[in-house]
C-alpha cells in the first residue's frame, strides 16, 4: 500500500535548523503573524509583544518541521535472520502536534506495532516516524493513517497496527470545553485484520501503562 497523500506538502528548505534561524519563509510567517496581531488590536510596541511575531514564526517552523524537505527519517532495515514472527511493539511514544483546523495543540501517545517478514527496523526509528507526521498540521485520524501507511510501504511487513490516544486543546479550551477527554484512533494493515492480533497488541498497550 502506498503512503497516504500529503495534504500539506513540504517546501524546499533542506539543511536549515528552524529553531535558530530567520530564513525567508520564517520572515514571511513573522510578517503575516504581525498582521494577525494588528487585526486583533494588539499594541505591538508592548515590550512583551514586540518580538512575538518572530518568536511565533520560529516556533511554527519547528512545530511544523515535518513539512521540511528531508524531514523523512531514513528507515534502515536489517534482515530478520532469526525469522522472528511475533509482534514488534513500541508503546507510549509521546508526541505533540497542532490540529489542522484550529492550529491548537493536541498531544498524547502513539503505540506502534508491526509483524515482520524479511526485514526488521531499528526501534528508535518508529518514534521518529511518529514525530515526522506529528510535526505537521494534523487531524488525529490522518496522523494515525499516515504512520500506518508509511511503515507499511517502507517495511513491507506482514502487518501494521497504530493506536493513538490524545487530548485536544481545541476541544478543551473552546468548543465543547471538555477538559481531559481523550480521543483514541487506530489503524491496521495486513495481518492485524485478525482480531486476535489486535487483542494481543491492545493487551501489550495496557500492560505497558
Ligand atoms: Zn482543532
Amino acid at each position: 500500500m502506498s503512503a497516504a497523500p500529503v495534504l500539506f506538502p513540504a517546501g524546499p528548505r533542506p539543511g536549515v535548523d528552524p529553531a535558530d534561524t530567520m530564513d525567508g519563509r520564517t520572515r514571511v510567517v513573522a510578517a503575516r503573524f504581525r498582521g494577525v496581531m494588528e487585526a486583533l488590536g494588539l499594541d505591538l510596541d508592548d515590550p512583551n509583544l514586540a518580538e512575538t511575531p518572530a518568536r511565533v514564526a520560529r516556533a511554527y517552523r519547528f512545530l511544523f518541521s515535518g513539512l521540511d524537505a528531508g524531514a523523512e527519517p531514513e528507515l534502515r532495515t536489517f534482515p530478520n535472520a532469526e525469522g522472528y514472527g511475533g509482534i514488534v511493539a513500541v508503546t507510549g511514544i509521546r508526541f505533540h502536534s497542532l490540529c489542522a483546523h484550529h492550529f491548537l495543540p493536541f498531544f498524547g501517545t502513539a503505540h506502534v506495532a508491526y509483524l515482520p517478514k524479511e526485514r526488521l527496523v531499528g526501534l528508535s526509528k518508529l518514534a521518529r516516524v511518529v514525530e515526522l507526521f506529528a510535526r505537521r498540521p494534523q487531524v488525529q485520524e490522518r496522523l494515525t493513517e499516515e504512520i500506518a501507511s508509511f511503515l507499511d510501504s517502507r517495511l513491507q511487513p506482514a502487518g501494521v497496527m497504530i493506536v493513538v490516544q490524545a487530548r485536544h486543546f481545541c476541544m478543551e479550551m473552546r468548543g465543547v470545553r471538555k477538559a481531559g477527554a481523550r480521543t483514541t484512533t487506530s489503524s491496521v494493515r495486513g495481518a492485524f485484520a485478525d482480531a486476535r492480533r489486535r487483542q494481543e497488541f491492545r493487551a501489550q498497550i495496557r500492560r505497558a501503562r
